[in-house]
């Protein structure tokens, strides 16, 4: 069993306005309609989507019921902070679950053969994410602003999702991260590197496979998406 936790529970602040990006319209679609059509399409078994509290019926009847998918077996409350939510997610999942990967619905250009990559990983080593090696030379800069150190960049990766874990492994993250109430998590590789010591496989994800944060994003993301169809 696979259980796929989507999230959707961020305020969307970068974004401006008063829609919360997932559902902002995308060619059409809610922004969060496009990952749910890939995982859908996936070997995920039940999707768990992670929402606001006073968006849960919205979900339910604008896009989970309205579109039909039917994977989506349970919409759950979102916490302050992505680590919080993922936790819900996870708490939600089926328990004869044996692998668990968690998507940012802020990311509409995933496909079902990255989800494959992933998935396939994390049977194999434990923990996988969708990562690329950056383009850019990276630096190291001191607080001041001032660049100190110039990572090889063949060994630098910018990390994306979905990221898939053995639900054993991202349980004992979580109870670890709990018990010393840890607050500095930006994504669960890093929960799952610091509390177990598994290290994570780098999955090839997509350059295609952006997060929307700020309007900018959108125009690109829909220009990814129309040559997704051709
Ligand atoms: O804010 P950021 O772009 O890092 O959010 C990544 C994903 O995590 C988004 O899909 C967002 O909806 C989700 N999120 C969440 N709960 C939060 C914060 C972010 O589900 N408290």
């Amino acid at each position: 069993m696979i259980s796929g936790v989507i999230l959707a529970g961020g305020s969307g602040r970068r974004m401006g306005g008063n829609t919360p990006k997932q559902f902002l319209t995308l060619d059409g679609k809610p922004l969060i309609w496009y990952s749910l059509r890939a995982f859908s399409e996936s070997e995920v078994d039940e999707i768990i989507l992670v929402t606001r509290e006073e968006d849960i019926d919205y979900c339910r009847k604008k896009i989970v019921e309205k579109y039909g998918f039917t994977k989506v077996k349970k919409i759950v409350a979102g916490g302050s902070e992505r680590y919080l939510s993922v936790e819900n997610g996870l708490h939600a999942a089926d328990e004869t679950s044996e692998r668990v990967i968690i998507h940012d619905g802020a990311r509409p250009l995933v496909t079902p053969e990255i989800i494959s990559r992933v998935l396939h990983d994390a049977m194999k080593y434990g923990a996988a994410t969708a990562a690329m090696p950056v383009k850019d030379t990276i630096k190291i800069a001191d607080p001041d602003g001032f660049g100190r150190e110039t990572p090889d960049r063949s060994s630098v990766y910018q990390i994306q999702t979905p990221q898939a874990f053995s639900r054993a492994i991202l349980v004992e993250a979580f109870l670890k991260r709990r018990a010393l109430d840890d607050r500095n998590i930006t994504d669960d590789t890093m929960l799952v590197e610091r509390y177990t010591g598994v290290p994570t496989k780098m999955t090839q994800g997509s350059y295609e496979n952006i997060k929307v944060t700020t309007p900018e994003d959108l125009p690109v993301a829909e220009l990814f998406l129309s040559r997704q169809r051709v």
